[in-house]
Protein backbone atom coordinates (compact mmCIF):
# COMPACT_ATOMS: atom_id res chain seq x y z
CA UNK A 1 0.00 0.00 0.00
CA UNK A 2 1.54 3.40 -0.61
CA UNK A 3 1.16 5.66 1.93
CA UNK A 4 0.32 10.05 1.79
CA UNK A 5 2.59 11.78 3.44
CA UNK A 6 1.10 14.71 5.25
CA UNK A 7 3.13 17.49 4.08
CA UNK A 8 0.45 19.85 6.47
CA UNK A 9 1.38 17.65 9.48
CA UNK A 10 5.36 17.82 9.03
CA UNK A 11 4.95 21.78 8.55
CA UNK A 12 2.95 21.81 11.52
CA UNK A 13 5.45 20.09 13.74
CA UNK A 14 8.56 22.36 11.69
CA UNK A 15 6.29 25.09 13.11
CA UNK A 16 6.48 24.13 16.42
CA UNK A 17 10.02 23.89 16.74
CA UNK A 18 10.60 27.34 15.27
CA UNK A 19 8.18 28.96 17.40
CA UNK A 20 10.18 27.71 20.41
CA UNK A 21 13.10 28.97 18.66
CA UNK A 22 11.39 32.52 18.16
CA UNK A 23 10.17 32.47 21.92
CA UNK A 24 13.58 31.90 22.76
CA UNK A 25 14.88 34.87 20.99
CA UNK A 26 12.38 37.05 21.83
CA UNK A 27 12.93 36.63 25.67
CA UNK A 28 16.78 37.31 24.81
CA UNK A 29 14.69 40.59 22.94
CA UNK A 30 15.18 39.17 19.82
CA UNK A 31 12.60 39.18 17.01
CA UNK A 32 13.28 37.74 14.03
CA UNK A 33 12.53 40.35 10.92
CA UNK A 34 12.04 38.99 6.99
CA UNK A 35 12.12 41.53 4.27
CA UNK A 36 9.69 40.41 1.45
CA UNK A 37 10.29 42.46 -1.80
CA UNK A 38 7.54 42.16 -4.62
CA UNK A 39 8.43 43.49 -7.70
CA UNK A 40 5.40 41.18 -9.33
CA UNK A 41 1.49 41.68 -9.54
CA UNK A 42 1.05 37.57 -10.19
CA UNK A 43 -1.00 35.80 -8.70
CA UNK A 44 1.11 32.93 -7.34
CA UNK A 45 3.25 35.01 -6.19
CA UNK A 46 0.79 37.35 -4.66
CA UNK A 47 -0.48 34.06 -2.80
CA UNK A 48 2.71 32.99 -1.86
CA UNK A 49 3.78 36.34 0.08
CA UNK A 50 0.14 36.03 2.03
CA UNK A 51 0.78 32.86 2.94
CA UNK A 52 4.65 33.75 4.13
CA UNK A 53 3.08 36.91 6.09
CA UNK A 54 0.49 34.47 7.82
CA UNK A 55 3.04 31.87 8.59
CA UNK A 56 5.13 34.87 10.52
CA UNK A 57 2.68 35.99 12.07
CA UNK A 58 1.52 32.70 13.52
CA UNK A 59 4.99 32.34 14.72
CA UNK A 60 6.08 35.70 16.39
CA UNK A 61 8.51 36.93 13.03
CA UNK A 62 8.49 39.95 11.77
CA UNK A 63 7.58 39.76 8.23
CA UNK A 64 7.63 43.26 6.35
CA UNK A 65 6.26 43.24 2.63
CA UNK A 66 8.36 46.07 0.54
CA UNK A 67 5.51 46.04 -2.70
CA UNK A 68 7.75 48.22 -5.65
CA UNK A 69 5.10 47.22 -7.90
CA UNK A 70 5.07 45.20 -11.62
CA UNK A 71 7.11 48.16 -13.35
CA UNK A 72 9.93 48.70 -11.10
CA UNK A 73 13.74 49.32 -12.14
CA UNK A 74 16.33 46.83 -11.58
CA UNK A 75 18.27 50.19 -9.76
CA UNK A 76 15.19 50.33 -7.16
CA UNK A 77 15.03 46.56 -6.65
CA UNK A 78 18.73 46.16 -6.41
CA UNK A 79 19.20 49.56 -4.06
CA UNK A 80 16.49 48.07 -1.91
CA UNK A 81 18.30 44.66 -1.31
CA UNK A 82 21.43 46.07 -0.97
CA UNK A 83 19.95 48.55 1.54
CA UNK A 84 17.97 45.77 3.72
CA UNK A 85 21.26 43.77 3.44
CA UNK A 86 23.08 46.29 5.50
CA UNK A 87 19.85 47.16 7.58
CA UNK A 88 20.86 45.81 11.02
CA UNK A 89 16.89 45.20 11.87
CA UNK A 90 16.27 42.90 9.63
CA UNK A 91 17.88 39.24 9.28
CA UNK A 92 16.31 37.41 6.28
CA UNK A 93 15.28 38.54 2.76
CA UNK A 94 13.58 37.03 -0.07
CA UNK A 95 13.09 38.63 -3.24
CA UNK A 96 9.88 37.26 -4.48
CA UNK A 97 9.80 36.24 -8.51
CA UNK A 98 8.96 36.79 -10.90
CA UNK A 99 11.07 40.12 -12.06
CA UNK A 100 9.95 42.38 -14.27
CA UNK A 101 11.30 41.48 -17.92
CA UNK A 102 13.68 43.87 -17.59
CA UNK A 103 15.33 42.74 -14.48
CA UNK A 104 18.15 40.05 -15.54
CA UNK A 105 17.51 37.09 -13.43
CA UNK A 106 20.27 36.73 -10.89
CA UNK A 107 21.26 40.26 -10.71
CA UNK A 108 18.50 41.24 -7.60
CA UNK A 109 19.65 38.20 -5.78
CA UNK A 110 23.52 38.87 -5.93
CA UNK A 111 22.51 41.94 -3.50
CA UNK A 112 21.25 39.55 -0.96
CA UNK A 113 23.82 39.08 2.21
CA UNK A 114 24.24 35.13 1.95
CA UNK A 115 23.87 35.20 5.97
CA UNK A 116 20.67 36.85 5.41
CA UNK A 117 19.80 35.07 2.30
CA UNK A 118 17.21 32.89 3.86
CA UNK A 119 15.63 31.36 0.33
CA UNK A 120 19.17 30.52 -0.67
CA UNK A 121 18.51 32.73 -4.09
CA UNK A 122 22.10 34.65 -4.32
CA UNK A 123 24.30 32.30 -6.89
CA UNK A 124 26.83 32.43 -4.33
CA UNK A 125 24.74 30.48 -1.51
CA UNK A 126 24.51 28.35 -4.07
CA UNK A 127 28.32 27.62 -4.41
CA UNK A 128 28.58 27.63 -0.63
CA UNK A 129 26.58 24.56 -0.47
CA UNK A 130 28.04 23.19 -3.40
CA UNK A 131 31.90 23.65 -1.20
CA UNK A 132 29.84 21.99 1.80
CA UNK A 133 30.46 25.55 3.61
CA UNK A 134 28.62 26.59 6.79
CA UNK A 135 26.78 29.62 6.48
CA UNK A 136 24.82 29.45 3.45
CA UNK A 137 20.88 28.64 3.18
CA UNK A 138 19.52 26.11 0.50
CA UNK A 139 16.57 27.16 -0.89
CA UNK A 140 13.69 26.52 1.22
CA UNK A 141 12.08 24.26 -1.02
CA UNK A 142 15.45 22.08 -1.45
CA UNK A 143 15.47 22.04 2.61
CA UNK A 144 11.60 20.76 2.29
CA UNK A 145 12.32 18.03 0.56
CA UNK A 146 15.26 17.31 2.77
CA UNK A 147 12.66 17.97 6.34
CA UNK A 148 10.28 15.44 4.50
CA UNK A 149 13.18 12.58 4.35
CA UNK A 150 14.05 13.15 7.53
CA UNK A 151 10.90 13.10 8.62
CA UNK A 152 10.04 9.87 7.34
CA UNK A 153 13.36 8.45 8.42
CA UNK A 154 14.39 7.37 5.47
CA UNK A 155 17.70 6.14 4.88
CA UNK A 156 19.76 8.28 2.60
CA UNK A 157 23.21 6.88 3.02
CA UNK A 158 24.46 4.38 -0.06
CA UNK A 159 20.90 4.55 -2.07
CA UNK A 160 20.31 5.65 -5.44
CA UNK A 161 18.84 9.28 -5.35
CA UNK A 162 17.14 10.23 -8.65
CA UNK A 163 16.31 14.39 -8.73
CA UNK A 164 14.12 15.43 -12.10
CA UNK A 165 14.77 18.72 -12.74
CA UNK A 166 18.14 21.01 -12.75
CA UNK A 167 17.08 24.50 -12.06
CA UNK A 168 19.23 26.32 -9.17
CA UNK A 169 15.71 26.96 -6.96
CA UNK A 170 14.79 22.79 -7.22
CA UNK A 171 16.93 21.22 -8.87
CA UNK A 172 20.34 21.42 -7.86
CA UNK A 173 20.02 22.62 -4.64
CA UNK A 174 18.17 19.47 -3.00
CA UNK A 175 20.94 17.50 -5.33
CA UNK A 176 23.29 18.91 -3.19
CA UNK A 177 21.39 18.28 -0.12
CA UNK A 178 20.78 14.59 -0.85
CA UNK A 179 24.77 14.48 -1.42
CA UNK A 180 25.87 15.32 1.44
CA UNK A 181 23.47 12.93 3.24
CA UNK A 182 25.93 10.57 1.15
CA UNK A 183 22.92 8.94 -1.73
CA UNK A 184 23.81 8.28 -5.00
CA UNK A 185 22.53 11.28 -6.85
CA UNK A 186 21.50 11.00 -10.36
CA UNK A 187 20.03 14.67 -11.75
CA UNK A 188 17.66 14.37 -14.69
CA UNK A 189 16.44 17.23 -16.93
CA UNK A 190 14.85 17.47 -20.76
CA UNK A 191 17.44 15.95 -22.73
CA UNK A 192 17.63 12.95 -20.46
CA UNK A 193 17.66 9.70 -22.38
CA UNK A 194 15.19 6.92 -21.03
CA UNK A 195 13.72 9.00 -18.29
CA UNK A 196 11.61 6.25 -17.30
CA UNK A 197 14.54 4.00 -16.62
CA UNK A 198 17.08 5.92 -14.94
CA UNK A 199 13.92 6.98 -12.60
CA UNK A 200 13.27 2.79 -11.62
CA UNK A 201 16.91 3.21 -10.16
CA UNK A 202 15.78 5.16 -7.74
CA UNK A 203 15.38 4.65 -3.85
CA UNK A 204 14.38 8.36 -3.38
CA UNK A 205 12.83 10.14 -6.56
CA UNK A 206 12.11 13.88 -6.05
CA UNK A 207 10.04 15.31 -8.93
CA UNK A 208 10.75 18.85 -10.29
CA UNK A 209 10.23 19.53 -13.75
CA UNK A 210 6.66 21.37 -13.57
CA UNK A 211 4.83 18.73 -16.08
CA UNK A 212 2.03 17.32 -14.75
CA UNK A 213 1.80 13.44 -14.93
CA UNK A 214 5.37 13.35 -16.25
CA UNK A 215 5.81 10.72 -13.64
CA UNK A 216 3.93 7.22 -13.94
CA UNK A 217 3.95 3.46 -13.19
CA UNK A 218 6.94 2.72 -15.13
CA UNK A 219 9.40 5.40 -13.39
CA UNK A 220 8.46 4.46 -10.19
CA UNK A 221 10.50 1.13 -8.76
CA UNK A 222 8.66 -0.62 -6.33
CA UNK A 223 8.79 0.31 -2.56
CA UNK A 224 10.29 4.10 -3.91
CA UNK A 225 10.04 6.93 -1.54
CA UNK A 226 8.79 9.77 -3.82
CA UNK A 227 8.81 13.55 -3.33
CA UNK A 228 6.33 15.53 -5.77
CA UNK A 229 8.02 18.81 -5.92
CA UNK A 230 6.00 20.46 -8.87
CA UNK A 231 3.20 22.47 -9.17
CA UNK A 232 0.94 23.10 -11.86
CA UNK A 233 -1.87 25.09 -12.93
CA UNK A 234 -4.56 22.93 -13.87
CA UNK A 235 -8.34 22.99 -14.43
CA UNK A 236 -8.27 26.21 -15.83
CA UNK A 237 -11.07 28.78 -13.81
CA UNK A 238 -11.58 26.25 -11.27
CA UNK A 239 -8.04 27.14 -9.97
CA UNK A 240 -6.48 23.30 -9.06
CA UNK A 241 -2.86 22.81 -9.18
CA UNK A 242 -0.64 19.49 -10.21
CA UNK A 243 2.16 17.88 -9.34
CA UNK A 244 4.36 16.15 -11.57
CA UNK A 245 3.51 12.61 -10.31
CA UNK A 246 -0.02 10.44 -11.56
CA UNK A 247 -0.29 9.49 -8.11
CA UNK A 248 -3.03 6.95 -9.49
CA UNK A 249 -1.03 4.99 -11.45
CA UNK A 250 2.05 4.69 -8.96
CA UNK A 251 -0.07 3.92 -5.96
CA UNK A 252 0.60 0.16 -4.87
CA UNK A 253 4.34 0.40 -6.60
CA UNK A 254 5.55 3.77 -4.46
CA UNK A 255 6.42 2.94 -0.41
CA UNK A 256 4.97 6.72 -0.24
CA UNK A 257 4.67 9.80 -2.19
CA UNK A 258 3.78 13.31 -1.52
CA UNK A 259 0.41 14.76 -2.55
CA UNK A 260 0.19 18.55 -4.21
CA UNK A 261 -1.65 20.44 -2.82
CA UNK A 262 -0.49 19.26 0.73
CA UNK A 263 3.03 18.10 0.17
CA UNK A 264 6.09 20.04 -0.27
CA UNK A 265 4.38 23.31 -0.17
CA UNK A 266 3.52 23.75 3.23
CA UNK A 267 7.40 22.17 4.52
CA UNK A 268 8.68 25.21 2.23
CA UNK A 269 6.70 27.99 3.75
CA UNK A 270 7.88 26.64 7.47
CA UNK A 271 11.65 26.37 6.05
CA UNK A 272 11.53 29.73 5.17
CA UNK A 273 10.65 30.52 8.65
CA UNK A 274 13.58 28.39 10.06
CA UNK A 275 15.94 30.10 7.74
CA UNK A 276 14.77 33.68 9.45
CA UNK A 277 15.11 32.68 12.50
CA UNK A 278 18.08 30.73 12.32
CA UNK A 279 19.58 34.40 10.50
CA UNK A 280 18.31 36.22 13.42
CA UNK A 281 20.58 33.72 15.73
CA UNK A 282 23.63 33.84 13.82
CA UNK A 283 23.74 37.12 12.86
CA UNK A 284 23.16 38.17 16.71
CA UNK A 285 25.75 35.91 17.92
P1 LIG B 1 12.19 25.16 -13.93
O1 LIG B 1 13.18 26.22 -13.63
O2 LIG B 1 11.25 25.33 -15.07
O3 LIG B 1 12.99 23.79 -14.11
C1 LIG B 1 12.35 22.63 -14.54
C2 LIG B 1 13.37 21.55 -14.73
O4 LIG B 1 12.70 20.38 -15.16
C3 LIG B 1 14.43 21.89 -15.79
O5 LIG B 1 15.69 21.48 -15.34
C4 LIG B 1 13.98 21.07 -17.00
O6 LIG B 1 15.04 20.60 -17.82
C5 LIG B 1 13.32 19.87 -16.34
N1 LIG B 1 12.31 19.29 -17.20
C6 LIG B 1 11.30 19.90 -17.84
N2 LIG B 1 10.58 19.02 -18.58
C7 LIG B 1 11.17 17.84 -18.40
C8 LIG B 1 10.91 16.53 -18.91
N3 LIG B 1 9.90 16.29 -19.75
N4 LIG B 1 11.72 15.53 -18.53
C9 LIG B 1 12.75 15.75 -17.68
N5 LIG B 1 13.04 16.97 -17.16
C10 LIG B 1 12.26 17.99 -17.53
O7 LIG B 1 11.25 24.90 -12.66
P2 LIG B 1 11.60 24.97 -11.08
O8 LIG B 1 11.61 26.37 -10.62
O9 LIG B 1 12.74 24.10 -10.78
O10 LIG B 1 10.27 24.31 -10.51
C11 LIG B 1 9.94 22.98 -10.83
C12 LIG B 1 8.54 22.68 -10.33
O11 LIG B 1 8.53 22.83 -8.90
C13 LIG B 1 7.48 23.66 -10.84
O12 LIG B 1 6.27 22.97 -11.00
C14 LIG B 1 7.35 24.66 -9.71
O13 LIG B 1 6.09 25.28 -9.69
C15 LIG B 1 7.54 23.77 -8.52
N6 LIG B 1 8.02 24.44 -7.32
C16 LIG B 1 7.46 24.07 -6.15
C17 LIG B 1 7.90 24.64 -4.97
C18 LIG B 1 7.29 24.20 -3.67
O14 LIG B 1 7.59 24.74 -2.64
N7 LIG B 1 6.48 23.15 -3.64
C19 LIG B 1 8.87 25.62 -4.98
C20 LIG B 1 9.47 25.96 -6.21
C21 LIG B 1 9.03 25.35 -7.37
P3 LIG B 1 16.01 21.62 -18.64
O15 LIG B 1 16.94 22.20 -17.64
O16 LIG B 1 16.69 20.73 -19.61
O17 LIG B 1 15.10 22.64 -19.25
Amino acid sequence: MTRIIDGKAIAAAVGDRVREDVAALAAAGLTPVLAVVVATDDPGATWYVRAIGAAARRLGIGCHVHDLGPAASAAAITGLLAELSSDGRVHGIICQTPLPPAVPPGLAAQQIAPIKDVDGANPQSLGMLAAGMPGAFPTATAAAVAEILDHEGAVLEGRRAVVVGRSTVVGKPTALLLLARNATVTICHSRTEDLAGVCREADILVEAAGRPKLIGAAHVRPGALVIDVGISSVGGTTGGVAGDVDTGTVTGIAAAVTPVPGGVGPVTTMQLMRHTADAARDLAG
